[in-house]
């Protein structure tokens, strides 16, 4: 799916040298490259806080910490995702709210997501799935009304730009109250182990949230709220500091085989191919609201499973994200979920798979992959 050493082979001498560099240094944690991360990825996001920290499941935990939510506030997330999402919702004993997806973009809902608001919601959680913001205009629309936070799971959509009616142009993770992210190996920015980042334009909550990543210190040794020990490693934030530059590249290079794709399955009727939404008809070179994070196609012929083993029999890495919804797990089923609200997510999880994409994808081997989908499908 990933091809994680192929773009590692194009700056492995800078990357090596970077490596000794921080292990000769002996800063290990929250050294100089850390700050630096911090500050080159405030520039690139145009947001006046980062906040790094050690994964993306924490600083979504963070975030909701920061922000002051309580045990029994309700926060509504999309039940098509990732269960990152709706694990801290439930370990920081709040109460996840599932809701539908859109069934064009992945994204969620916004008729499923009015009609999930209570008097005890108090966040809006959407996540940028497969690397397009969700539709962040009517979402916030719906946050102001109501007076909810809007916390961005950006985890997969880092470098993609979402652009309001009014052709305001911002970055995904920089629109709602506070953004996260995550630097997973596999992720559109990836280091080479787990890292994580928390964005927003709030600088008190940025205050908070810097001393909740590292055992709730403003001041060392003096605790002044429960914190947790989440910290980017200094070898981890020197990758993501010679990664950061190359991002725009990596999105394009992904763009680039997303319209290969596209093109390849454009005539093909049990290929449904990704749709952009904000009105965006996209795949233009310039465009920047997908950074195609997956490629992720709906298969229409009831033969999805088929052509996933099919794909692997012939050697081409394929997935299906995801299996299973949220609202079908053991750890967050629940009584108050009623199988007709997820008329979506329950049609998608049989439907979708997951193409191979990554940075060094080339047409020979895209070919080939187009080649042995319409083969089999036709
Ligand atoms: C990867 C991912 C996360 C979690 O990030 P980690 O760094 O693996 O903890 C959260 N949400 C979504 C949507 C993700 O894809």
């Amino acid at each position: 799916m990933v091809d994680l050493l192929g773009q590692y082979d194009k700056i492995q001498e800078q990357v090596d040298s970077k490596i000794l560099e921080v292990v000769k240094s002996g800063a290990y944690i929250n050294g100089p490259e850390v700050h630096n991360f911090q500050k080159e990825l405030e520039n690139y996001l145009g947001v006046k806080n980062v906040i790094p920290c050690a994964n993306g499941t924490d600083a979504l935990q963070i975030a909701m910490m920061g922000l002051g939510l309580k045990p029994g506030d309700e926060v509504i997330t999309v039940d098509f995702t990732f269960a990152a999402t709706v694990e801290v919702i439930a370990l920081l004993q709040l109460t996840p709210v599932l809701v539908d997806v859109e069934k064009d973009t992945f994204n969620m809902n916004i008729e499923a997501l009015k009609k999930a608001i209570t008097p005890k919601t108090k966040a809006i959680v959407p996540v940028h799935l497969f690397g397009q913001c969700a539709n962040m205009e009517a979402i916030l629309e719906v946050a102001n009304k109501h007076n909810l936070f809007v916390i961005e799971d950006t985890a997969q959509a880092i470098g993609a730009s979402y652009t309001f009616k009014n052709g305001t142009k911002k970055k995904a993770g920089t629109i709602g109250n506070v953004g996260t992210t995550s630097f997973f190996p596999s992720k559109n920015l990836g280091c080479y182990g787990d890292g994580g980042a928390i964005f927003t334009n709030d600088d008190e909550l940025a205050h908070t949230l810097r001393g909740m990543v590292n055992h709730g210190m403003y001041k060392r040794y003096y605790h002044d709220v429960v914190g947790v020990n989440s910290r980017l490693d200094s070898i981890q934030a020197a990758i993501l500091n010679l990664k950061l530059p190359h991002l725009d590249a990596y999105c394009d290079a992904r763009r680039k085989a997303a319209r290969y794709y596209n093109n390849a399955f454009k005539n093909e009727q049990n290929i449904v191919t990704p749709k952009m939404g904000n009105g965006c008809n996209f795949i233009c070179d310039t465009c920047d609201c997908h950074v195609f994070h997956q490629y992720t196609i709906q298969v229409l012929n009831g033969k999805r499973n088929e052509l996933h083993q099919h794909l692997l029999d012939n050697g081409i890495p394929n997935a299906i994200y995801y299996p299973v919804a949220l609202h079908s797990q053991k750890a967050y089923s629940d009584s108050r979920y009623k199988e007709e609200d997820f008329k979506v997510t329950n049609e998608l999880i049989d439907t979708v798979l997951s193409l191979p994409m990554h940075t060094e994808l080339d047409n020979e081997q895209l070919d080939f992959i187009t080649k042995t989908i319409l083969d089999f499908i036709k």
